[in-house]
């Protein structure tokens, strides 16, 4: 694939509904922010490296928030809506509400260590997702209760099968009026293709939504309406009154069905219950149910769902009991390539931030060996030694330092400068070397973890500092910035000598743009947002050209021809080629070859008509005469201007990226939305219905989703969302390329 995924998903209203009610929470009495205990390197086993997935608005950042806050990390409890939480730390998250930085949390729960990764819930930001994916070992998905599995989340569940991640649901919002446990079970099952094992149920609904019942244990867990939720009421029913009565009933039928189900998944479970229980349900220990849904969550064959409430305080401390009960510690995980390392120091460098005290913080995920500070570390990719100051464990946002971390652990590192996300950190070169012989042994090459692929950027614009003065700080932050983010990319123009970035979508770049100027302070002016187009040819054309030129007192003369013709054989991909008939390549050295194959691959990186790459392109050397004393940057350069002869006699074609849309609308804005689509060149593959809403998917051309989420805000009054995702590269009409032609040539 030249191309990686490309996704964005724009929440289409204010990120802070007014109609929500305002909460002030209180400090705990007495309770300070306990003196940051023991800060030592747990046992292994009791180590979970979570991530959380939700789509946006899920309520991710609020319930990591009450996590922080049960496990005793904060005073207060933070709240997205008035920008005070803890791990959506950047300046830009906190005004608009979402998590841009996927930033590590440590803490500690039930003597187990939990390593929190908040996988970001802007999917403009997907690659960052699975970066975070990579260092996880097992994941809880964050849904709305009313709205079950939506679009972001899928994508996330996907690359978390991927890696085969164990997963827990959390139905959050239970307290909303049209929260839905049956319809969010069957989404589950329908979306997602997983296997929903209810664990509790829900008590009461809307603003009575109370607590759960365990079905485990058969508890009640209710929570009082209104306070922060640390203390709830765990009770078995009492069956003198009617209401529970009818509950319990329900407990029954649901705990009968819990017990069948996964008897289904584990055959240990299935024998016990065969040999010593029958159907006395009622006394199956709550450990062998539990020890058994364990079993299941972690071979993936079913997802454990729990219910709650973040912004209501309720639910929050059994999912966390959860994540320490069903998903695997480090040592449960495959981990393959490290075992070459057997002892040694071997981690991934996940995330790159830079603190503008402390300079750049690596994050680290330990996978063998221990990590100690002050001393110096290989970096397999950048080939280098170099020194590590500090070893810090990010416990919410106070980072406390440690002398040492062992495997199965996440440290921030002080002092790797070179270190760039998605590095093997390795204690030295020999150790190295002795992981690369002792895979060599078995048959295995490369030693190296594997890093992300990065997708090629699809918008670019020029960026430039207010003054020339500033330049040089400008090509700092922007070093800076790719090394926490290699989906960015900077290039300079050599024809205008501007500096470019290129990046994932319209806010990625915006979001770039505005941390140059919060966190380095430089007023940066951006050039218009420019699509990425590619180019082809339409037919076969040959050329040929000479070129004799006279440098000081020597002499180069080369004769090129050769042939292009359109590579539709080169694959959807569509990457171009280039080959020498037998004749034509008896006759060069080794050097000259690689000259004259630099002279093709240089010309396939501007094409003709718009300068943009070009694609599905294939090409023959016939023939090349190289004179004596002529120097390979002269085939070269004759090479590329063939080349440039034989493609105009092509004839250009510029292929446009087009983007799969899916927008979720109320169904009185519907033809508005569609009307709206067609003036955008958009083509409506489907339209289908969820719940009142209509979601439709659509194929846009990406330079028509251009400002689309104020469009759709101001179409809609707020009330929908959409998501976009590269689709393909399609080929202009030719009306519409003369057109974007005449634009570009500054005629219209
Ligand atoms: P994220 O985008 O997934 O991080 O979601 P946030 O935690 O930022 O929450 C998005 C919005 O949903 C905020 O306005 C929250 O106050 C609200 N929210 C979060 N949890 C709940 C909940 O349990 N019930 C209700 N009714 N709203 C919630
Ligand atoms: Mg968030």
């Amino acid at each position: 694939m030249i191309w990686g995924k490309y996704f964005m998903v724009l929440r289409c209203c204010t990120w802070r509904p007014s109609r929500l009610p305002k909460r002030r929470y209180s400090f705990l009495p007495g309770d300070d922010v306990k003196s940051l205990r023991s800060v030592v390197s747990p046992d292994v086993s009791k180590i979970r490296n979570i991530g959380i997935m939700a789509h946006i608005d899920a309520g991710k950042t609020t319930t990591t928030e009450r996590m922080l806050y049960y496990s005793g990390y904060t005073r207060a409890l933070g709240d997205v809506d008035d920008g005070d939480t803890v791990t959506d730390f950047m300046a830009q998250e906190r005004e608009r509400g979402i998590t841009i930085q996927s930033a590590a949390v440590t803490f500690d729960w039930k003597g187990h260590r939990i390593n929190l990764i908040d996988t970001p819930g802007h999917v403009d930001f997907t690659l960052e997702v699975e970066r975070a994916l990579r260092v996880l070992d097992g994941a809880v998905a964050v849904f709305d209760a009313s709205a079950g599995v939506e679009a972001q989340t899928l994508t996330v569940w996907r690359q978390a099968q991927k890696h085969h991640i164990p997963c827990v649901c959390f139905l959050n919002k239970m307290d909303k009026p049209a929260a839905n446990l049956s319809f969010c079970l069957e989404s589950i099952r329908q979306k997602l293709k997983a296997n929903p094992i209810l664990l509790q149920l829900p008590v009461g609904s809307g603003r009575n939504f109370s607590g759960v019942v365990d079905l485990l244990t058969n508890q009640r867990l209710t929570w009082k309406p209104t306070d922060d939720g640390r203390v709830f009421d765990t009770s078995p029913f009492s069956a003198s009154q009617e209401e529970e009565a009818e509950l319990l009933l329900e407990v029954r039928r649901a705990r009968a069905a819990l017990i069948e189900q996964v008897a289904d998944l584990d055959d240990d479970f299935a024998e016990l219950l065969l040999t010593d229980f029958g159907d006395n349900f009622d006394a199956v220990p709550y450990v062998k149910l539990q020890e058994a849904v364990r079993r299941v969550t972690l071979t993936r064959k079913g997802v454990p769902v729990l219910c709650g409430s973040s912004l209501r305080n309720k639910g929050v401390q059994p999912l966390l009991d959860a994540i320490t009960a069903f998903l695997p510690s480090p040592d449960e995980r495959p981990r393959d390539l490290v075992r070459w390392y057997k002892d040694d120091l071997c981690a991934l460098a996940f995330k790159v931030l830079h603190d503008k005290q402390r300079g750049p913080l690596v994050f680290l995920r330990i996978y063998s060996g221990t990590l100690r500070a002050q001393t110096a570390v290989h970096n397999i990719n950048r080939n280098g030694t170099e020194r590590m100051s500090r070893l810090l464990v990010p416990f919410a946002d106070q980072h406390v330092e440690i002398s040492s971390m062992t495997a199965g652990n996440i440290a921030l590192t002080v002092g790797l400068k070179q270190t760039v996300t998605g590095d093997t950190i390795v204690a030295s070169k020999a150790s190295a070397v002795a992981a690369a012989r002792r895979a060599q042994t078995e048959g295995r090459a490369g030693v190296v973890l594997s890093g992300v692929e990065v997708p090629d950027p699809v918008f670019f614009c020029t960026i430039e500092p207010p003054t020339l003065a500033k330049q040089a700080d400008l090509e700092n932050a922007l070093n800076n910035l790719q090394r926490e983010d290699p989906s960015l990319k900077v290039r300079m123009d050599p024809d205008s000598g501007q500096t470019i970035l290129c990046g994932m979508g319209e806010l990625h770049i915006e979001i770039i743009h505005d941390r140059i100027r919060r966190e380095y302070g430089i007023e940066t002016q951006l050039g218009p947002l420019q699509v990425a187009y590619r180019e082809t040819i339409l037919r076969p054309a040959s050329a040929t050209d000479t070129l004799d030129r006279t440098v000081g007192d020597r002499r180069h003369v080369v004769t090129v021809e050769l042939a292009v013709r359109p590579g539709e054989d080169l694959g959807a991909a569509g990457s171009c080629q280039v080959a020498f008939l037998e004749e034509a390549a008896g006759t060069l050295s080794q050097d000259m070859r690689e000259a004259v194959e630099n002279g093709v691959q240089s010309s396939y990186l501007q094409g003709p008509l718009v300068g943009s790459p070009l694609q599905r392109v294939s090409t023959l050397i016939q023939r090349v005469n190289v004179e004596a004393g002529t120097s390979p940057a002269m085939v070269s350069a004759c090479v590329s201007r063939c080349m440039l002869k034989a493609l105009r006699l092509a004839g250009g074609q510029i292929l446009e990226p087009v983007m799969s849309m899916e927008v979720t609308v109320e169904e009185e804005h519907l033809g508005t939305v569609l009307g709206d689509l067609a003036q955008r060149r958009g083509t409506i593959r489907d339209i289908r219905s969820r719940h009142e809403d209509k979601v439709l998917l659509a194929s846009v051309p990406l330079a028509e989703t251009r400002g689309y989420s104020t469009a759709l805000r101001t179409l809609t009054s707020g009330k929908a969302t959409f998501s976009l995702e590269l689709d393909t590269y399609e080929a202009m009409s030719a009306q519409e390329q003369n057109a974007l032609l005449k634009r570009m040539a500054g005629l219209a």
